[in-house]
């Protein structure tokens, strides 16, 4: 099988993938961390690995299995894909090896293993599929220089960076609300968390819809999709959550999309 034929089988199996992970987390169970991980959480999700060094291995394929990949491909050097290269590394860079050190985490907690097992095993899967499509010319479409003033790649870049900021400030303004030594759970006031529960999943949506667009690559549609099958179940269970648990939780805000869910 050539490697086109991999990765073309690959995406077929990624989109199958998603629409089980969004029925699973939807009406099955919930994945089992941070406040939804439960005294009861069941047997099958395995014995618990210490939060921050699971958050690391589980990302750490998406930043350097990522660059393996995309070095394997003869076109490596070329400007348009070491600029999405770039991209794609501001992200995973700082999730694989920063924010699980700046990630306030309980003091002894754990994550089930089967979360990070499975994320690692996608996080492989997914590098290979968007990093092929930037440097494999048997697979990707050959950015040449043009692109960089396409408006598919202008919009793209865009609404890529606007979601890399979100992303960043709901994370940093999550770890900011408990102090060191604090445990528990606050409601987030100010800004976007004014209208949503979840900036964090909203700004991760507009990263990965920012690089389908770049990218205009099935790749990058793929990919957003299974990123909002993870994610849109947990969002709307947080926000369950925080209506659930604090009694003043403010009625106007919805779970992730401003003014819509
Ligand atoms: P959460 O919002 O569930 O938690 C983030 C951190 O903030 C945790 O340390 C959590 O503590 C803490 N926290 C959350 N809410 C509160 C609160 N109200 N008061 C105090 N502390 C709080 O996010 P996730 O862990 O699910 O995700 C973290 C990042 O990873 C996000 O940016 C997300 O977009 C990204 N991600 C991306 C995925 C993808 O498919 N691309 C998949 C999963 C995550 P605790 O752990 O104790 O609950």
């Amino acid at each position: 099988m050539s490697a086109a034929q991999w990765h073309e089988g690959l995406l077929i199996g990624y989109f199958a993938g998603s629409l089980f992970v969004f029925s699973s987390l939807m009406f099955v169970a919930k994945a089992a961390y941070g406040r939804h991980k439960g005294d009861k959480t069941a047997w099958w999700w395995g014995p618990g690995v210490p939060t921050r060094w699971a958050w690391v291995v589980m990302e750490a394929p998406s930043a350097l299995g990522f660059a393996a990949i995309y070095f394997m491909g003869d076109r490596a050097l070329a400007p348009v894909p070491l600029i999405l290269l770039a991209m794609w590394q501001a992200h995973y860079f700082h999730r694989s090896f920063v924010y699980p050190f700046f990630r306030r985490v309980k003091p002894g907690d754990t994550t089930p293993l089967l979360v990070p097992l499975l994320a690692f095993c996608t996080n492989i899967g997914v590098s290979f599929l968007n990093a092929a499509i930037l440097s494999w010319s048997q697979i990707g479409q050959g950015y040449e220089l043009s692109w960089l003033a396409d408006p598919r790649f202008l919009i793209g870049a865009a609404i890529f960076a606007t979601g890399w900021r979100i992303n960043r400030k709901a994370d940093a303004m999550l770890a900011a609300l408990r102090k060191p030594g604090e445990t528990g759970y606050k409601v987030p006031r100010g800004w976007l968390y004014e209208r949503i529960s979840c900036p964090n999943y909203f700004g991760e949506f507009l990263v990965w819809t920012g690089w389908a667009i770049a990218t205009w690559s099935t790749a990058g549609a793929v990919f957003l999709l299974w990123t909002l099958a993870n994610l849109m179940p947990r969002a709307l269970e947080n926000h369950r959550w925080y209506r659930r648990t604090f009694a003043d939780y403010p009625v106007q805000r919805r779970a992730v999309i401003p003014g819509l869910i």
